[in-house]
């Protein structure tokens, strides 16, 4: 892993095009949130995969991740407190009762307040936090179409495809091949749907970490000396409800939250 030593290093490695996909303004903007370890190296969606890992891990510090989504939690939560939540209850199909919204996150009641006060029924890691709270704020209520697609083929998905393998296909495959219960789990505890085999998968199952964004776990078991296989889908409306980043947020966030009950059972 290479060391970074100032944040003009981390500027040569961007492409100098100051898209602002990232959020900053500039490419030097973002050099410098990074540096400072208020951005992760792969908020740049324009990075080769060799390029973050040889670097990410050189800058980002291990609780540098949490405090910048503390931050985002901060602001979305100070967003809703200033717009008109029984009008987004209504645009979400969602309950709106004693100023507070509830949707079903996983099945489970996830509730805001009109000053932006969070509650639930299940553990929100700050990873799902995020996109949850913008899909209250920005999701457009759209049902499903019931047409399963690839992360690649979201809005905005191919520039952050390998990232997402990497980050959250690979790492949920792991903990199926050594939880066995993890299925179960989605089942049992998370709502999951068992689905008819979808492309000839062993196991297809329909989850909803936003009521109407569901995701579908597809898993391929080890046969005949080839390794498993896990793919994620996504419904072609998702891009309706939240934008890439959001989405690629909220997988990593679910992936996190499976890999620590693994752990918990001693997978
Ligand atoms: S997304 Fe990458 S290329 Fe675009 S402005 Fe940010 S750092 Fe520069």
């Amino acid at each position: 892993m290479s060391h970074i030593n100032n944040p003009m290093e981390i500027y040569k490695l961007l492409n100098g095009s100051n898209c602002r996909e990232c959020n900053e303004k500039t490419c030097l903007a973002f050099a410098v949130a990074v540096f400072k370890g208020k951005k992760p190296i792969h908020a740049c969606p324009h990075l080769d995969k060799e390029v973050i890992d040889r670097y990410g891990g050189a800058i980002e510090k291990p609780n540098t991740i949490d405090e910048y989504k503390a931050e985002a939690i901060a602001m979305l939560k100070h967003k809703i407190s200033l717009i008109d939540l029984s009008e987004a209850a209504t645009r979400l199909g969602a309950r709106f009762s004693q100023n507070k919204l509830t949707i079903k996150v996983f099945g489970k009641d996830f509730s805001v307040d009109t000053d932006g006060n969070i509650s639930s029924e299940i553990h929100i890691n700050a990873y799902m936090a995020v996109p949850v709270l913008n899909y209250i704020l920005n999701g457009s209520g759209t049902s499903p179409h019931g047409k399963w697609i690839t992360f690649r083929e979201l809005a905005g998905g191919p520039s952050r495809y390998a990232h997402f393998q990497q980050c959250c296909e690979k790492p949920l495959k792991r903990v199926a091949d050594n939880y066995t219960d993890l299925f179960k789990d989605m089942l049992e505890i998370f709502d999951g749907k068992q689905m008819v085999s979808h492309i000839d998968s062993d196991v297809s199952i329909v989850l909803y970490p936003l009521p109407l964004l569901p995701i579908m776990v597809c898993y391929w078991k080890p046969e005949d000396g080839l390794e498993s296989s896990l793919h994620i889908y996504f419904d072609s409306a998702s891009d309706d409800h939240l934008d890439i980043e959001s989405i690629y947020t909220l997988n990593e966030g679910v992936v996190l939250m499976f890999k620590k009950i693994a752990l918990r059972h001693g997978a």
